[in-house]
């Protein structure tokens, strides 16, 4: 790429941190050809998160909802550089980055969109005993988990306890990622294992933990009781409201169950744990926000309405999960609008560098971002969804079947590549006709 555009004015460098929905929306949307575009992260493709907890129990195929780097890359209307690396420190002072091998390079702005890690709570036992569900490689190791136990308890002669132990599934989190995990695995049992395996029938359980007193506390209050009905109905789910996990061990979760008059432990076992609380900084933003004298922000890098860094206004944004602001929620959707918004303000901040450089003297607004809110959709089993319907404005609450198929046409459309969208109505299809993929 040459170092200078066309009228003699030297090309900025802009680096993009991540491949998450905040950084591929805004490489979709950006005019390329104004700037020396580098994009950096460990993930050689965009993951299309919703559809992720479909994917453990094989209703979905990983490879229907990925989409690679280079593909997109080579869409765009100037080059771009792609380092399949992670960033190690940022240095905001300097205005540099150091990749994991080292290497250092220099920008003129700079996008964080390294999205978050999965939190914790420094609960003991939790990083040892659990399954994330967050990546393609966590969506792997719970398939093998279940898998794994399912031919173990096989092996086992009925009435053998740890049969019963061994299909214990326990989702901690009644969060979205939690409910829609556990509603895909109910379906899979109910659909698959009791057709094939109908012996383990009586020993396979789900249970759903949740601290708070409902589970999907960001949707209203007449689907949250649809929902926690329907995920309960004939003993499908077990739901354990008002639990707190406090310990995990190999064996058991100690679960604090809050009650009205008292408070109890209760040890609940397991023999696949899904562990899906939400959201923490990762270290790279740790470290930027303590450099940014921004460590009192616990849940995230701290922005203005402008997308810029707090501290580092001039030269950093970041965008999508790794950032707090308040009306901001770590969404897909909030940080694909966020993207978009970039691409718009790089094009106005090229045209004002370019307006100085030619002395010129025009003045060229930034505008705030808006955040609009398009609505929420949830799976919550036997072909049935929930969802926040947004239309002139207003937002009203749908459920069941003809959501389902709502929910469906929905993420189909969200679905950017027309092979992912092929593969993924394909996997719908298979699953209609021949049941899931149960086979690693
Ligand atoms: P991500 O999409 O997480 O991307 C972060 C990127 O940064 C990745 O490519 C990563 O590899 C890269 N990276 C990490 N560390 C570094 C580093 N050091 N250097 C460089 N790159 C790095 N939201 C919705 O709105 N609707 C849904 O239905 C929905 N379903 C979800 C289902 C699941 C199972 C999960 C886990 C989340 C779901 N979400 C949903 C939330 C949504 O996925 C996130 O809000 C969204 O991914 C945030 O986008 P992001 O770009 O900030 O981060
Ligand atoms: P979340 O933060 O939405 O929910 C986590 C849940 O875990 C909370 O309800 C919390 O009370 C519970 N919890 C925390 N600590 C606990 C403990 N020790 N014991 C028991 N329960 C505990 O997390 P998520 O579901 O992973 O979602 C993360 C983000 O991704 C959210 O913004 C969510 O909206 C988004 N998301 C959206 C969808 C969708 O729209 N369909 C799907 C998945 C994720």
């Amino acid at each position: 790429q040459s170092l200078n555009l066309a009228n003699g004015q030297k090309r900025k460098t802009l680096i993009i941190l991540g491949s998450g929905w905040g950084s591929v929306s805004l490489l979709k949307n950006l005019d390329t050809s104004l700037y020396n575009v580098i994009l950096i992260s460990p993930r050689n493709y965009f993951l299309f998160t919703p559809l992720l907890p479909s994917t453990p129990v094989g209703t979905i195929e990983l490879k229907s909802i990925i989409e690679p780097v280079r593909t997109m890359i080579k869409r765009c209307k100037g080059e771009v550089k792609y380092f399949e690396n992670s960033v190690q420190d940022i240095d905001p002072i300097s205005k540099n980055i150091t990749l994991n091998d080292g290497k250092i390079i220099d920008y003129d702005y700079l996008v964080v969109g390294v999205g978050s890690k999965p939190t914790t709570f420094n609960i003991p036992g939790v990083i040892e005993n659990s399954s994330f569900l967050k990546e393609i490689s966590d969506a792997k190791e719970i398939k093998s988990k279940i898998f794994k136990n399912i031919e173990l308890a096989s092996a086992l002669e009925n009435g053998d306890p740890l049969r019963k132990k061994l299909l214990s599934f326990v989702v901690v989190g009644g969060g979205p990622t939690g409910v829609e995990f556990a509603a895909e695995l109910s379906d899979y049992i109910q659909q698959d294992i009791n057709k094939w395996q109908p012996e383990l029938q009586n020993d396979i359980s789900i249970t759903l933990v949740e601290a708070a007193p409902n589970i999907l506390p960001s949707f209203n209050k007449e689907l949250i009781q649809y929902a926690e009905e329907l995920l309960s109905s004939k003993g499908k789910i077990q739901l354990k409201l008002n639990t707190i996990v406090k310990e995990v061990d190999s064996n058991y979760l100690k679960g604090l169950i809050k009650e009205q008059n008292s408070d109890h432990m209760e040890h609940i076992p397991y023999g696949v744990l899904v562990w899906a609380t939400g959201n923490a900084p990762r270290d790279i933003c740790q470290s930027l926000m303590s450099k940014l004298k921004q460590q009192d922000s616990r849940r995230g890098l701290l922005i203005n309405d402008k997308l810029q860094l707090l501290g580092a206004e001039d030269s950093i944004f970041a965008i999508g999960d790794c950032t707090f602001h308040p009306g901001l929620f770590p969404t897909a959707q909030v940080a694909s609008q966020e993207g978009k918004y970039l691409a718009n303000i790089f094009k106005r901040l090229h045209k004002i560098e370019r307006l100085a450089f030619e002395k010129k003297i025009r003045k060229i607004e930034i505008p705030d971002f808006k955040y609009k809110y398009k609505g929420a959709l949830a799976y919550i089993g036997q072909d049935k969804a929930i969802a926040d319907v947004v239309t002139f404005g207003k937002t009203y609450p749908s459920a069941g079947s003809l959501t389902f198929y709502f929910w469906k046409s929905a993420y189909l459309t969200m679905l950017s590549s027309f092979r992912n969208k092929i593969l993924v109505a394909l996997d719908w299809t298979k699953v209609s006709m021949f049941g899931r993929n149960s086979s690693e």
